[in-house]
């Protein structure tokens, strides 16, 4: 466009072990891309992948060089892949979404014409999720559901990470250093004005989901516990109850003086002590998270990066 300076907008993709789809991605971008008004970069931060993703990368960035590849030293998790998208995104707006298409592109003209109108951060919400089992269908609702609840933040329902967020945002987000950073719920934390655009999320176009079911549970934990402490009271409430059953038990005994009782407090022992360890448990994932933090290891290892003007390093390693 003449004459009008075109905000530029940084695409932020965290990728392992995309070798089957990551060309596919590529070429999907650069088509969508070409089509649109405003100037673009793509930044890829390969989580320490062990196939060819990175070499398919740096082959596609010798025909186009809107992309940058930010290589980390060994798998970091998503979540800490994004983190260092971010850091080195230098749009007006930046873009977060998977490198396996699941996020539609054609969703970002919508989102950046909310942002136009005036949102620092639009996030894509799925309306409906393609190919994903039953299962992770039915944990995740519950998961925003529960993490809704259990925190005073308004993080949207089944929301990921695909959005589009305004520098402002990103700039506060750059800096943020926590550990096991939960970046959904971050970006909550910054505020601004929000809003939302509805998608279908689709099938990945290639590979298998980079998400077991331990990686998910950890992701849980992490949302859980970096934005409420609503599991810790549940010792609180859990002793109390158990407390008056134990009343209630023991008078039980007392009054009916008969032989058999000896079971019911077999039974409220064992109640008591599972949910004794279970606080104990609470408590130490909190535990955990502070003792993480006073290690102050950087949150990641950058090996290599590719295609940068200026190595631009929020804490310098
Ligand atoms: N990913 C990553 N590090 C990981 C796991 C996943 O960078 O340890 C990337 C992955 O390549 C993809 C995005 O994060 O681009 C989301 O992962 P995936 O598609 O496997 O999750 P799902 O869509 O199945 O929830
Ligand atoms: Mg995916």
């Amino acid at each position: 466009m003449i004459g009008t300076q075109t905000p530029k907008i940084s695409i932020v993709l965290p990728v392992y072990n995309e070798e089957a789809g990551i060309l596919a991605t590529i070429a999907a971008l650069e088509q969508f891309i070409s089509n649109q008004d405003e100037a673009y970069e793509m930044i890829f931060v390969d989580d320490g992948s062990v196939d060819a993703s990175a070499q398919l990368i740096k082959q596609a960035r010798l025909n186009d060089d809107a992309i940058r590849l930010v290589q980390f030293s060994r798998n970091f998790g998503h979540q800490l892949a994004i983190t260092a998208g971010i850091r080195y995104a230098t749009g007006d707006a930046v873009v977060v979404m998977d490198a396996d298409l699941q996020d539609p592109p054609e969703v970002i003209p919508a989102m950046i014409k909310c942002w136009r109108a005036g949102n620092q951060v639009v996030y894509g919400q799925r309306l409906g999720r393609d190919g994903e089992t039953w299962f992770k269908k039915l944990t995740a609702k519950l998961f925003y559901r529960v993490l809704k609840r259990a925190t005073p933040l308004d993080i949207p329902l089944d929301t990921g990470d695909f959005r589009l967020m305004d520098r402002r945002v990103v700039t506060v987000l750059a800096k943020l250093d926590e550990p096991g950073p939960f970046v959904r719920g971050l970006v909550s934390w910054v505020g601004f004005k929000q809003t939302a655009v509805t998608y279908e999320r689709h099938e990945r176009i290639a590979g298998q989901s980079k998400y077991p079911l331990n990686k998910m549970f950890g992701l849980a934990i992490d949302g859980l516990t970096s934005f409420s402490g609503l599991p810790l009271q549940f010792s609180v409430w859990a002793g109390a109850g158990l407390f008056l059953l134990s009343v209630v038990a023991f008078i039980h005994i007392v009054v009916s003086g008969t032989a058999g009782e000896s079971d019911l407090l077999l039974a409220t022992l064992l109640l008591t002590t599972s949910l004794i360890l279970l606080s104990i448990g609470l408590v130490s994932t909190y535990l955990y998270r502070i003792f993480v933090s006073s290690r102050k290891r950087p949150l990641y290892v950058v090996a290599e990066t590719t295609g940068f003007r200026q190595v631009q390093h929020y804490p310098n390693y």
